[in-house]
């Protein structure tokens, strides 16, 4: 009877122990070496500290602000002014930074931050096309996300496709090309 119980309760704090594990396991995570991992604090807005509750899609952004770079665009996410963030920032020269970790929301994909990763993109002028070495050093992260979190191309979204906005700008006023990124990044996958 003293056995029974005691399984009982093992399994009782097995199942409590699997309960309050994360969504994300970043133990599992092995990160490539082009990822700056430079955390914005958690403020309660841009970054919220909200766990994440699934990874479903991983949702494409433009920065918006032609020029603009990697560095500074973490730096504003960080600022006491930003309300928004994503997890990572894809720069002019290819360079990534990871703003938020990968068991926690960021602020960019509307009621869609609680199940996706978001990847903002650095673009050299309002047309918003990305320069070669920053689309393919796209095509590299969004592949490997895909392959951590067991996607593929079909859970690659824009940020068009939650709200309508016109965002990620290229990819939205070009749809042939976004339909070309999927078919890139399913051949990297
Ligand atoms: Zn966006």
């Amino acid at each position: 009877m003293i056995w029974l119980m005691l399984i009982i309760m093992l399994l009782l704090a097995f199942i409590m122990f699997k309960s309050c594990q994360r969504v994300v396991n970043l133990e599992k995570i092995d990160y490539p070496s082009y990822v700056s991992q430079q955390y914005i604090d958690v403020d309660g807005t841009s970054r919220s500290g909200a766990d994440m509750r699934m990874v479903n899609d991983i949702v494409i952004h433009y920065v918006a602000n032609p020029g603009s770079t990697a560095q500074g665009n973490r730096d504003y996410f960080d600022s006491a002014q930003s309300r928004v963030s994503a997890h990572f920032v894809v720069g002019l020269d290819g360079e990534v930074i990871q703003c938020i970790p990968l068991d926690e929301q960021s602020a960019a994909s509307n009621d869609r931050n609680g199940d996706t990763i978001s990847i903002e993109v650095c673009h050299p002028d309002s047309t918003g096309k990305f320069s070669d070495v920053t689309y393919d050093r796209l095509i590299e992260l969004t592949a490997w996300l895909c392959s951590e979190f067991g996607l593929d191309e079909d859970d690659v979204i824009r940020h068009y496709d939650i709200t309508g906005k016109n965002c990620p700008k290229y990819f939205v006023e070009n749809e042939e090309a976004w339909e070309q990124f999927r078919r890139d990044v399913k051949e990297a996958l």
